[in-house]
């Protein structure tokens, strides 16, 4: 899709220090920086990878943002996952076009997203409403109205049950996800895969008891380590600084007996 930019899309604007804003454009809009401004109107109907300059002649470059530039700078409710560990819950969820998925709390919609561009039918349980409509405004926002028709949030609190069967898959983040195994066995189809992010390793213990006693089966826990490199001339080595932690990945297949 070649388009040139319109009022209403998103922009990322990219300054010479690669720092990244996320625009939503409006005819006679402005973006302000340290330099002046960039008038809305001098992007809108460019084509993706255009320079502008703002009124004090700094220039910036202008693309759509990707789903992970746009989970991190959408407005948030609650903390996200981050796009570190959005990719590999694909895999190890072995999320597919069509399937059929509960995913609870959705929180700002940044897994959501990730689940829906990659073809699923989400239904969401969130407790909270308000962040129930931000992550359907976030989804909405980044996706398009019509991802809607495969998003389905019911505030409601996970833990008191599932109303669903034949699941193919339950991806959750949420505070005890052991509270949701129970659950989990009578809305899953057999084969199914729950997963689960937790950012502590007591929650893993606690989870991976449940899924022992739940007709879990092919149980694996794994963490994923984000190392970049800093590559300038003579001088390629690790950057000083990684990102080491934020959550454990659990994933079980469910295997009734
Ligand atoms: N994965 C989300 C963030 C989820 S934050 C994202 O990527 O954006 C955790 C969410 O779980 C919060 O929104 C919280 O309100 C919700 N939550 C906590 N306990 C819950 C429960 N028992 N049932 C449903 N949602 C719950």
């Amino acid at each position: 899709m070649s388009r040139v930019f319109a009022e209403g899309d998103r922009a990322l604007i990219v300054d010479l220090k690669q720092r990244r804003y996320l625009v939503a454009l409006q005819a006679g809009g402005e973006f302000h920086s340290h330099a002046g401004y960039v008038p809305h109107d001098s992007i809108i109907g460019q084509s993706e990878g255009t320079i502008v300059r703002s009124t004090k002649g700094a220039p910036y470059l202008v693309l759509r943002p990707t789903l992970a530039e746009f989970v991190l700078k959408m407005k948030r409710g609650a903390q996200v996952i981050y796009p570190k560990d959005l990719g590999p819950i694909l895999m190890l969820a072995d999320i597919f076009p069509g399937a059929v998925v509960l995913e609870s709390g959705v929180g700002s919609g940044a897994l959501s997203m990730t689940l829906l561009r990659a073809g699923a039918r989400v239904h969401g349980y969130e407790i909270r409403p308000d962040f129930a409509a931000r992550a359907r405004s976030n989804v909405s926002s980044f996706l398009g109205p019509e991802a809607l028709e495969r998003y389905h949030v019911e505030e409601r609190d996970c833990y008191g049950g599932i109303d669903l069967t034949n699941l193919d898959r339950i991806v959750l983040d949420l505070p005890e996800p052991w509270q949701v195994v129970k659950h989990a066995q009578h809305a899953l189809r057999p084969g199914g895969i729950l997963l689960a992010y937790t950012p502590s390793v007591i929650q893993v213990s606690q989870l991976r008891e449940a899924l022992d006693n739940h007709g879990f089966a092919l149980v694996e826990t794994i963490e994923v380590l984000h190392r970049s490199w800093h590559v300038e001339g003579q001088a390629v080595r690790p950057d000083h600084r990684m990102v080491a932690h934020t959550g454990f990945l659990t994933h079980a297949r469910y295997v009734p007996r």
